[in-house]
């Protein structure tokens, strides 16, 4: 990429500000990185990113734009500890009460902790040329003298007694994930609001660090999504130095998941497979059990501002963030990442904020969509349910049920999901045939083996439903 500018300041270091630094190391002479927390511990979670403490699956799409960002990354995640799974034989989805057939697949998952993930993200861009890290500081506000454009930051360290500073850049990227304030700063540099759309999901997670006992099975990602009438889901993932991470996640309203030991195996045992949850039952606890609460799916729409500064973009659970339970997030960071790289190759600097604004939100229709359309399916969620989303519900919970007896079909699902293919490929005439040649939705089929309680139809879906307008 050629150059595009002296200096680049990305605010925040998650997953979508390390992504967004590496793009612009190639086109900015200095990248700096401002950051609340101090540098981590290799490999523990960090007060900044609280989420790092539960089940963190990167979807296929993610692990093949992280690979073209950093290669040789998973190797190195796999001399740290990673493990390596064969999604075609060690990986195990049941969604909207449906097993879904093991699919044939020729990739690898490389499969970590979130804190080890990003941490080897982390090291490989300080080591890039002109990136330069702020740690313990806040980003409390834009410089922009002329309100058309922003110049720079005002930031201030975590010492006692530090005053505000200002960081010229040329361009500033805002990563510091939902609490992001750019919509507070713009509105005081005399911007309109940006639409929002939001649906209030009240999501409670719960999770703890265990190892298995020898002979449990040899699953190395074992999912059960929610869906309607049981709007509760669970992630048992292999990760590294020989543990497994648990995570059971439910809708606040009646179905928080306990954080107390007894109520927490208990509620996992309402969703696992019986092998799995007889194996969790005999495993060791290796840490406490932490609580996470997600009030919301979150889509900021600056691509709607009539005005918005130069100078400033927005990236990751700034820009939206979704329902965790779908684990679209990092994978749409990366996408965030790739659609900035193709913006700053196509015209450089030269009218980036629209462009790039606009790029973004093309890429994030259908993981949007999707989260959306599959929380809708919960009748918990408030929200407009439109006739075609309601349609298009139904049809997804028939493909479901058709997955888990083709694995042609469930191969067809597993790539949607995985954001490697559009949802348009659900409605190949072969994907509509098995899916109308299921008898009703909600019956479970011969040869699949629902759980008791996951026998509702349908979880994951793709649509067009809008979310609240703010
Ligand atoms: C419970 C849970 C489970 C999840 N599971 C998955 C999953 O399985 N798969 C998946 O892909 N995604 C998952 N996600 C989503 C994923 O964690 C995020 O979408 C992704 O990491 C992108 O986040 P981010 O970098 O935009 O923001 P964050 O990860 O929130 O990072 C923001 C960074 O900005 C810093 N910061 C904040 N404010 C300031 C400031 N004023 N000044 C300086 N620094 C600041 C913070 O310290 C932090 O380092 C999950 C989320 C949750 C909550």
């Amino acid at each position: 990429m050629g150059r595009v500018g002296e200096r680049a300041v990305v605010l925040g270091a998650g997953m979508a500000g390390l992504l967004a630094a590496r793009v612009l190391a190639g086109a900015y002479d200095q990248v700096t990185i401002v950051e609340r927390d101090e540098p981590p511990e290799p490999g523990r979670p960090r007060k900044g990113v609280p989420q790092g403490r539960h089940a963190h699956m990167l979807m296929p799409r993610g692990q093949e734009i992280l690979r073209g960002l950093f290669p040789g990354l998973e190797d190195e995640l796999i001399d740290a500890g990673a493990v390596v799974a064969d999604p075609s034989t060690e990986h195990r989805f049941n969604l909207g009460g449906h097993a879904l057939c093991r699919v044939p697949r020729s990739d690898r998952a490389v499969q970590a902790s979130r804190p080890l993930l990003e941490g080897a993200v982390r090291e490989r861009v300080q080591a890039l040329d002109g990136v330069v890290f702020v740690h313990g500081c806040d980003a409390v506000g834009l410089v922009a003298p002329d309100p058309r454009r922003v110049t720079g930051v005002r930031i201030m360290r975590r010492v006692p007694g530090s005053a505000e500073e200002e960081l010229p850049a040329d361009l500033v990227v805002d990563a510091t994930g939902r609490a992001a304030r750019t919509r507070l700063w713009l509105e005081s540099l005399g911007y309109d609001p940006a639409p929002r759309e939001e649906i209030e999901v009240g999501v409670a997670y719960a999770s703890r660090p265990v190892r298995l006992p020898l002979g449990s099975p040899p699953d190395k990602a074992v999912v059960v999504g929610p869906g309607p009438g049981r709007p509760r889901g669970m992630a048992l993932i292999a990760i590294e130095g020989d543990r497994h991470l648990l995570t059971v996640a439910g809708l606040d309203k009646g179905h928080r998941p306990p954080t107390d030991p007894e109520g927490f195996l208990a509620y996992m045992e309402g969703l696992a497979p019986p092998d799995v949850a007889r194996a969790v039952r005999a495993a060791e606890p290796l840490g406490e059990i932490s609580a996470h609460r997600y009030p919301s799916d979150l889509r900021h729409r600056y691509e709607r501002l009539r005005r918005f500064p130069a100078g400033l973009l927005v990236t990751g659970d700034a820009l939206c963030s979704f329902n965790p339970i779908y684990a679209q997030g990092m994978t749409v960071a990366c996408l965030e990442a790739q659609v900035l790289a193709r913006c700053l190759e196509a015209s450089g600097a030269r009218d980036l904020t629209r462009r790039y604004f606009r790029a973004v939100a093309r890429a994030l229709d259908v993981p949007w969509r999707m989260a959306v359309a599959a929380d809708l399916s919960m009748p918990e969620v408030p929200g407009r349910r439109s006739p075609a989303i309601r349609l298009l519900n139904a049809y997804v919970g028939r493909v479901q049920a058709a997955a888990a007896r083709d694995p042609e079909i469930a191969g067809r699902l597993v790539r949607v999901i995985g954001l490697l293919d559009p949802p348009t490929a659900l409605m190949r005439p072969s994907v509509l045939a098995a899916a109308c040649a299921v008898r009703r939705t909600g019956e479970a089929l011969p040869g699949t083996t629902p759980h008791p309680e996951t026998a509702s139809d349908h979880h994951f879906t793709v649509g067009t439903e809008q979310g609240v307008q703010r």
